[in-house]
């Protein structure tokens, strides 16, 4: 996924070009305006014109001649009138998509903000570094940069029928591709081996790139593979996986939204197979 509207910066420019988009979150909640069928950002000179306080405040980069910045509220924030909080999985397909996932690296900027305040060695306050998105320790000088958990989603094919399987957490009745984080001194290609083996007992080979995605919930990062089955017969993961098959195109479960990289996933192997 290559996004070309938005420019990634960590320095504000000297002269803005007009009022900035402002990713409000109270918790996990992006602060949007409701419309008919879509919502939108507020978007004006301060965020203090709504009569809303900001905690902190993280200039993000340019959205065209906008400039975009997140901000953390107080958990006790109201909405001004005609706006509400809303969860960024419920708002996905009503914000415009670049904006959306921008709102993706807001909420993980925030919450990283919010969740490492002390030093991990010594305990001391940290201060935010002024040349790049970091936190270090005035005491001890460890570095603390935002929070990110690489984690591989494959999809697993035989012939004509894809792998799917259903984890414990999911919503009743859906089904979607192996999923896990990568462990550390791990390859991305050993993960995706070691995950379905663990997962569903079958081997794999064929591994090939698919694409990666932003995954905020809470700050992973999902790298797509491909793979065929290799051997094996499936056997459950009691403690992690409740159900897994083998499922072709005419006789699918319920599957993830198009949000997710598995639904882009499960699409590509339906439109080769003729059945999207
Ligand atoms: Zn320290």
């Amino acid at each position: 996924m290559v996004r070309k509207k938005f420019v990634s910066g960590f320095v504000p420019p000297r002269e803005s070009s007009g009022p900035p988009w402002w990713f409000a979150f109270r918790e996990s909640n992006l602060l949007v305006r409701r419309e008919a069928d879509a919502v939108t950002l507020p978007c004006m000179a301060d965020l203090s014109d709504l009569g809303l306080v900001a905690l902190e405040s993280h200039y993000l980069g340019q959205m065209g001649e906008k400039g975009c910045y997140a901000v953390g509220l107080a958990d006790d924030a109201l909405p001004p009138p005609g706006m509400s909080f809303e969860g960024l999985r419920q708002i996905y397909g009503l914000l415009d998509e670049d904006l959306f996932w921008v709102a993706t690296r807001a909420v993980q900027i925030v919450q990283w903000d919010r969740t490492h305040r002390f030093c991990g060695c010594c305990g001391l306050s940290l201060r935010m570094k002024a040349t790049e998105r970091a936190k270090e320790c005035p005491q001890c000088g460890l570095l603390h940069f935002p929070r990110l958990s690489p984690a591989i989603i494959v999809l697993v094919e035989r012939g004509r029928e894809l792998l799917l399987a259903r984890s414990r957490h999911f919503p009743p009745g859906m089904y979607s591709v192996i999923a896990g984080f990568v462990e550390p001194g791990e390859s991305l290609e050993e993960a995706v081996m070691r995950e379905v083996k663990e997962e569903v007992g079958i081997s794999v080979k064929d591994i090939k790139y698919f694409g990666s995605q932003p995954w905020p919930f809470p700050h992973s990062l999902m790298i797509g593979f491909t793979a065929s089955y290799a051997g094996g017969e499936i056997s459950r993961d009691d403690s992690e996986i409740e159900d897994a098959g083998w499922f072709s195109g005419d006789n699918l479960p319920s599957l993830p939204g198009k949000i997710s990289i598995a639904r882009k996933l499960i699409d590509w192997f339906l439109a080769k197979q003729g059945n999207l």
